[in-house]
């Protein structure tokens, strides 16, 4: 069904290379309290997404299998949230090895796609990625959800005006988001996408 396991599937590593209305959601910054709020919406509306945890919030009582069951994939969003920018080669290392070995001990899932924290890297960040075999996934849209704590609509508009085939969609498990994605889902398939995973 999902048959993007590839690297060479993504573009720039912000689109997913189609030229079918595709596009994925992704959501950063978790596991978090809105969690299991974000994973009823995406179950009734039958959407799958993917994750990108901080492994540093990740614990074993986390609903990470329902997130599995329910068909959506984890990612690393790095250990605590520092840029890896600021780091060593070897910090960064550090960082990224550590945040993958947890989630893949915790879930028994091997982690695939790899999300900088603020979506800065360097030449050794990719370097790192490309020998621990993971993917780096960035995005095209960018929700803002952060910004608009008290204004959902802005979130709704944010994404449902901009995206295109392919797009990969950035928003984060926050409440604001929440409120607002029954309407994001609806208005991306109201301009005739679908929904898709990496
Ligand atoms: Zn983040």
């Amino acid at each position: 069904m999902y048959g993007l396991t590839d690297e060479r599937w993504l573009k720039n590593y912000n689109q997913i290379r189609t030229s079918e209305k595709k596009v994925v959601l992704t959501f950063d910054d978790g596991p978090s309290r809105q969690l299991p709020n974000i994973l009823d919406i995406l179950n009734q509306k039958n959407v799958p997404a993917l994750f990108f945890w901080h492994s540093n919030f990740l614990f074993k009582e986390r609903p990470w299998k329902r997130v599995l069951e329910e068909g959506h994939r984890i990612g690393s969003h790095a250990a605590n949230h520092k840029s890896l920018a600021a780091l060593t080669k070897d910090q960064q290392y550090k960082q990224i090895k550590y945040s993958i070995d947890k989630i893949n001990e915790i879930t028994e899932t091997k982690v695939r796609y790899f999300r900088p924290p603020f979506g800065q890297y360097t030449e050794d960040t990719m370097s790192i990625l490309h020998e621990l075999d993971l993917v780096p996934v960035m995005w095209e849209i960018t929700s803002f959800d952060w910004e608009n704590k008290n204004t959902p609509e802005n979130i709704i508009t944010n994404v449902v005006e901009h995206v295109q085939d392919g797009s990969i969609i950035l928003l984060h498990e926050l409440k604001q988001t929440v409120t607002a994605l029954p309407q994001i889902i609806d208005g991306i398939r109201e301009k005739g996408f679908e929904f898709t995973l990496l």
